[in-house]
């Protein structure tokens, strides 16, 4: 199983790396998650899985596109100007 986080999306609320410290870190100036493993280690996933579906950006993908609420993303964002 492959994780990634989207660094676009990620706002740094550290829900990930509670749920699943051992394959999240957080950078030390922005607060922005990145992966541990590329490939997760068996005994990681459920809590990778949990921190997915947990994430509120919904930045955490795991095996490139499982996210559930990826569609919501990918709709244009409205613009002020
Ligand atoms: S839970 Fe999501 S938004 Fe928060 S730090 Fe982790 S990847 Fe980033």
């Amino acid at each position: 199983m492959k994780v990634w986080v989207d660094p676009e999306r990620c706002q740094g609320h550290t829900l990930c790396s509670m749920i699943a410290p051992e394959a999240f870190e957080l950078d030390d100036i922005d607060g922005h998650s990145s992966a541990v493993f590329d490939e997760v280690p068996r005994d990681l996933e459920d809590k990778v899985r949990e921190a997915a579906q947990s994430c509120p950006e919904c930045a955490i993908f795991i095996d490139a596109d499982s996210c559930d609420r990826k569609a919501e993303f990918e709709k244009p964002r409205e613009t002020t100007s």
